[in-house]
């Protein structure tokens, strides 16, 4: 009962943490509220949940997993410059399930989705607003 209790918690950070959060970010959220919970616990259940297929687990290379609640096949943007982490809108993420598929069809090669994550710099970075507070000279 108190098991089901944690999962029921850990998902609700997932969700209102919104932006993709790390085990660690959760972690931090969840403590407000519970503060006798342990970093063990939260991955724990973040392992089961994304297990049973509740949860995303998004392995990000050379940086830590991050979770999603929205387990519908979709894609992902990440800014170089700020680790700002994204969803693609819906139609852009349905249209490259249809590349992959295609892909699939005449190589015969299943994609990895993983494979499919993009990489580039964000409207704030373009601008600049958020470079000028790490960098200042
Ligand atoms: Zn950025
Ligand atoms: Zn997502």
């Amino acid at each position: 009962m108190r098991y089901s209790k944690q999962r029921e918690q850990i998902m609700n950070a997932v969700r209102s943490q919104g932006c993709h959060p790390t085990a660690d970010q959760i972690y931090k959220f969840v403590r407000q509220e519970h503060p006798s919970i342990s970093l063990g616990t939260v991955y724990r259940n973040l392992n089961q949940l994304a297990e049973a297929g509740e949860l995303l687990r998004i392995p990000i290379c050379g940086s830590k997993d991050r979770f999603d609640h929205n387990t519908k096949a979709h894609f992902h943007l990440q800014c170089a410059a700020c680790g700002a982490f994204v969803d693609l809108p819906e139609e852009v993420s349905e249209e490259i399930v249809r590349l992959l598929d295609r892909i699939r069809r005449q190589t015969g090669m299943t994609v990895a989705p993983e494979s499919m994550q993009f990489q580039g710099i964000c409207q704030a970075c373009t601008a600049g607003q958020k470079r000028s507070a790490v960098d200042n000279h």
